[in-house]
Parts: structure tokens; sequence; C-alpha cells
């Protein structure tokens, strides 16, 4: 018999409670509690740790994890219930169940997808990519890292033969002024660095030195679009890191394809890839520079340009700077993009909204004083679900343009 189901246990998490008026965002399912809704905080508590969340009438909102910093608590949980290993296999459960549900999991032409994605799956400061038998670890608040013992077991109960190493990848995103000094390493198993196939196309994945969790996946559906684009057409992919737009650029028929990323790494591994995927092919170059640089002196000779950088803006405090960082770049794109050009372009600042990210583009057109239409607006895929409570969790944005 469940006695779990039938006796529900009260749990008894230390309690944090909200100022009078400040739980309705939490009872619309909004995952986080910025630091001034917070009135009380049981003592002794340390950043990390599970607590209740209560209102000012003492009624119990959440479970979360406390934080240092403006979001006070991060909510796992809307229910009373005890955060188990049940709690983790559930929550990886239904995450890998909408894998399955959409076809990103285990398909013959890719083998790689977001397994689990924050609060887009209910659970905030985790990420988990899986790379074909190995699921990439990154967390983001000392909450989830505490908890990486019971995420390696769920991963291993739900995934089961098909999970062949577990690697925990939180040494740059742990919030540094909590402390803790994680180590990136294996928590289960052992792998190389391996190759992902995405849509058919061949990529050398390395989690133990390339950045975020290896690869970017966010942006497979935008690089199939862009290989329909891509047949007869000059390609600069600036901000190539791996090479992803310029091997579909590729497969799509461009003429030419120029690479172009600062580091050197990420440059020696795009021209590995080239060669996996299209042995001897002399369509391809791959220049490690600076883009700003590359663009200044490159003539007008790409009709296909992506414009894919980091994020330029990481906290809301700095936006301003990232906005003029955007129209900078931008500008240089429409100045230099030929007649007839399309344009992809992106942000992938979590900071910089939608609008926001639209008017820095309008404003770099309107000083390259070129006609520009949108032909599609892009965002990230299926497998970076956005919990329709948590609007902030649509990061990726992008924006096809055509350039006369
Ligand atoms: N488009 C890529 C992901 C881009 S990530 C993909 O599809 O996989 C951003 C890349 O920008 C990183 O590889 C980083 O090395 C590079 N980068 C950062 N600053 C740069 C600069 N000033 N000039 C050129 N590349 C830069």
């Amino acid at each position: 018999m469940n006695q779990k189901k039938k006796f529900p246990k009260m749990i008894n998490y230390p309690k944090v409670t909200l100022k009078p008026g400040k739980e309705h965002s939490i009872k619309r399912f909004h995952p986080w509690i910025f630091s001034g809704a917070v009135s009380r905080v049981e003592e002794g508590l340390e950043e990390g740790d599970l607590v209740a969340l209560y209102s000012s009438r003492d009624e119990f909102l959440a479970i979360g994890h406390i934080a240092i910093g403006s979001i006070a608590v991060r909510i796992i949980s809307f229910e009373q219930e005890e955060i188990n290993l049940d709690f983790w296999i559930r929550k990886i459960q239904s995450a890998l169940q909408l894998r399955k549900a959409i076809g990103l999991y285990g398909t013959a032409n890719n083998n790689v997808c977001r397994l689990v994605h924050g609060e887009g799956d209910g659970l905030p400061g985790l990420i988990i990519d899986f790379y074909a038998g190995t699921a990439v670890i990154q967390c983001h608040s000392v909450g989830m890292y505490l908890h990486r013992g019971e995420i390696t077991e769920a991963l291993q109960s739900v995934l089961g033969e098909n999970l062949k190493s577990v690697f925990d990848k939180s040494e740059g995103t742990i919030p540094f002024k909590s402390g803790i000094e994680p180590k990136n390493g294996y928590l289960y198993g052992e792998s190389e660095s391996f190759v992902a196939l995405e849509n058919g196309l061949k990529f050398n994945v390395d989690w133990l030195k390339g950045q975020k969790t290896g690869f970017f996946i966010d942006q497979r559906e935008n690089r199939s679009l862009l290989e329909h684009y891509s047949k007869g057409r000059s390609v600069l992919n600036m901000f190539c890191y791996t090479g992803g737009f310029s091997f579909y650029a590729m497969r799509g028929g461009a003429n030419l394809v120029h690479s172009v990323d600062s580091s050197a790494r990420a440059i020696e591994i795009t021209k590995e890839n080239v060669e996996a995927n299209f042995p001897g092919d002399t369509r391809h170059e791959a220049f490690a520079e600076d883009a700003f640089k590359y663009l200044d002196k490159s003539g007008e000779k790409y009709d296909l340009i992506i414009l894919d950088p980091p994020a330029f803006a990481k906290h809301k405090n700095v936006l301003q700077n990232a906005l003029k960082g955007y129209k900078r770049l931008n500008s240089i794109g429409f100045e230099k993009i030929k007649k007839g050009g399309i344009m992809f372009t992106f942000s992938c600042s979590q900071a910089v909204s939608k609008e926001d990210f639209r008017k820095a583009i309008f404003a770099s057109a309107a000083s390259a004083g070129r006609t520009v239409r949108i032909l599609h607006q892009l965002t990230q895929p299926a497998d970076h679900p956005v919990n329709i409570y948590h609007p902030e969790g649509e990061y990726l944005k992008g924006l096809v343009l055509y350039v006369e």
C-alpha cells in the first residue's frame, strides 16, 4: 500500500514569509521571488537550502531554493511535497516525455537535445543537455548544485541503458559570491568527447573545454532555415563557434562560406568539422579574428550574413550598453551586405526583450540607410520550452531580413 498517498506527509522545510500582497505572482505560478518581496527568513538558512514559502497570512505557497541576490527564492514545486529522489525522477521523466513527444530524443538524424531547460521544465537553475549518451549538467544556482547527486541518480533511473555518463559543468555558472568552488567533472561514468549528429550533419562536441555545455543546440531550427536560403549565395558566418551555420549553408548549395570567430580553438574545430562533413571542399574558409575588425576591412562581397554574437547583456543593468553593441554590429552588417542580401541576426541575451532587439535592428538599418523587410522572426526550438508563466524564458531572438 502506498502510505504516502493515503496519509500525505506534512513537510517541514524552513520558512520564508512574504510581505503582504506579494504572493500574487506565485499564485500565477511565476517561479521567482525577488528579495524585496520577502519579509521574514528563518534563522540559520544558507544559500541553496530548500525553503517553504508562505504568504503574510501564513498560507503555504511553494517550495524552492533560497539564494543571495535579487532573486531570493527559485521555486521548484507549488505543492506540499518532499523533495527527494522520487521528485527528481518525476521531473526528469516529464522533461524526457516532452522531448519524445516532439521527436527530438534519439532519432536517426539527431542524437543531441536539451533535456532540461531550467524554468521551462519547472526546474529553475538547471540545464541538462544530452549528447548521445552523455548528460551534461549545468547548475546556475547553489540549490540545484547541492542536488546534483540525486539528479544524477534520477537520470540513471529515467534514461537507463541510454545513459553512459553524466558530466557536471557548473564551474563557471554557480554565482561566485556563494563561496562554493565547483570543479567540472564526471558524476557518473566517463566518455570521450564525441561527434554529434544534427539533422544529419556532424559536429565535434567537447564538453570538457567547449563553451556552455559544448554546443549551441538552440540554433538547430534556425540553421535549417538558413540552409533553404543558401543556394548560390556568398555566406559570412560571423561568431561561428564550431561552424554550425556554415555546414548548413554548404549543404544548401552556397558558392562560398567564410566562418569567423575570435577564438582560435573554435576556428580549429570548425575546420575539423568541415573536413568531417565536406572533405576537401574548397568553398569554405575560416578566420580567427575579431568580428568588428573583420567586417571593417571586408568588402561588400557577401549576400548572406549571419550575426550570432555572444550575450551582450548578462544583466539588466548593462542593457543600454548591450543595445549599443547590437546597433553597432548590425549597422556594419547592413553597410556591408550586398543588394538583395539576406541577414540572419540574433540576440541570446535574456535581458534584451524582443521589442528592444527589434528597435536596435531598426536603428541600425536606418543608420545604414537600407531598405529592409522582415522575412522571419525566430526564437529557440521546442526542446528549450518557455514556461507560459515565465515569459522571461524566451531568451533567443532572431530576425531574418531581406536587404535592398
Ligand atoms: N553561432 C554559433 C554560436 C555563437 S556563440 C553556433 O551556431 O554554434 C558566440 C561566439 O562568438 C563564440 O564562439 C565566441 O568565441 C565568439 N566571439 C565572442 N566575441 C567575439 C568577437 N568580438 N569577434 C568574433 N567572435 C567573437
